[in-house]
């Protein structure tokens, strides 16, 4: 059922188990432990997955990756909104309402490497006639030491097979160490898919948060496609393994693009106290907010999930991700 979301308060769950109350909470279905051996909840997974009305719907299946601490549950938050109120104009809510969520205030989260999916999958009518069912997945890695890079490249690896857009939420600017890790991400990716699959990923999205170059290249997706055309740019004169990153890049996904999100403003960079509402949000944020939520959700813009040229539905994704998984348990 589609309830508001503000009467939902996962600030408070604490088993993985159960939803003893039946409210949404994020869902922790991948963890890596720290001997760096990865638990799949299965069971929970299959709940979401399998659940009645939407395990025989088309999937789309939409990821959040990056490091910790850099905005994604914020975001993710808004996405939720955007989906609770049935991608309506007035999606955003009034000024006053707290966020919630993915929980995303400061301390109120383990930072465990893994995939976090929202309990509820989302049904969508799209323009063309068909329904299909809206998974949103959270995930997040530790890049601090050579073992936990690995770690976080297999979460990543595998969210970007698992989804049909993958949103890379990235700090400030597109760095060559964020390239090289995407690099890294994507390279143990088709590892993995080449026994069985040939068929590249499908969209990437590179969302620079902080972005404080607008006079270079604007806030949203067109200064973004811009300015990531100029990053991923193959040239003569560069060094050959620059060179090679972006091949690779080129070379795995379907559709790659970038949009440049300004800062949101002090009080939520550094008040504790900032619960999420909209009016302590800077202007500019949220004029662009308005922008990115429908334009990663909207139900003309969303992408079904396909392997092989195939469409998945959520059975069938519930079985891919058995499948990888065992690959990466080796
Ligand atoms: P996550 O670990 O990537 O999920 O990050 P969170 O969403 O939990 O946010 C971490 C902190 O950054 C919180 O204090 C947020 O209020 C703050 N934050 C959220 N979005 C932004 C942003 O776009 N820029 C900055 N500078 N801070 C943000
Ligand atoms: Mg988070």
């Amino acid at each position: 059922s589609h309830g508001s979301l503000s009467d939902k308060n996962v600030y408070d769950w604490s088993s993985e188990e159960e939803e003893p109350d039946g409210r949404a909470r994020p869902i922790q279905v991948l963890l890596v432990k720290d001997d760096h051996t990865f638990e799949l909840d299965e069971a929970a997974l299959s709940r979401i997955l399998l659940a009645e009305e939407v395990r025989d719907r088309d999937v789309v299946a939409i990821s959040v990756a990056g490091a910790f601490r850099k905005g994604k549950s914020f975001l993710m938050d808004f996405m939720l909104r955007y989906m609770y109120n049935h991608a309506s104009d007035t999606w955003l809510g009034n000024a006053d309402e707290p966020l919630t969520g993915f929980s995303w205030r400061g301390g109120s989260e383990r930072e465990t490497t893994g995939i976090q999916i929202w309990s509820e999958v989302f049904l969508v009518d799209k323009p063309d006639g068909s329904k299909v069912a809206v998974l949103l997945m959270d995930t997040q890695g530790t890049f601090d030491s050579q073992s936990t890079l690995r770690d976080s490249a297999t979460v990543f690896a595998l969210s970007t097979m698992i989804s049909s857009m993958q949103v890379y939420n990235i700090s400030q600017n597109v760095q060559e160490d964020d390239l090289q890790h995407l690099q890294l991400f994507t390279e143990y990716g088709r590892l993995a898919m080449e026994e069985t699959f040939l068929k590249p990923f499908q969209s990437m999205i590179f969302l620079v948060r902080d972005w404080s170059f607008p006079y270079e290249f604007s806030y949203g997706q067109e200064g973004g496609m811009k300015f990531l055309e100029k990053r991923l740019k193959i040239s003569e004169n560069q060094h050959e393994e620059l060179q090679n990153v972006r091949k690779h890049i080129h070379s795995c996904f379907t559709n790659i693009s970038c949009f440049l999100m300004p800062h949101p403003g002090l009080k939520v960079a550094t008040n504790p106290n900032f619960d999420g509402r909209i009016k302590e949000i800077d202007g500019e944020f949220i004029n662009n907010l308005k922008v990115l939520v429908p334009w990663l959700l909207s139900p003309r813009n969303i992408d079904v999930k396909e392997i092989n040229g195939s469409k998945i539905t959520c059975r069938g994704l519930l079985e891919y991700f058995k499948a990888y998984i065992k690959i990466y348990q080796g």
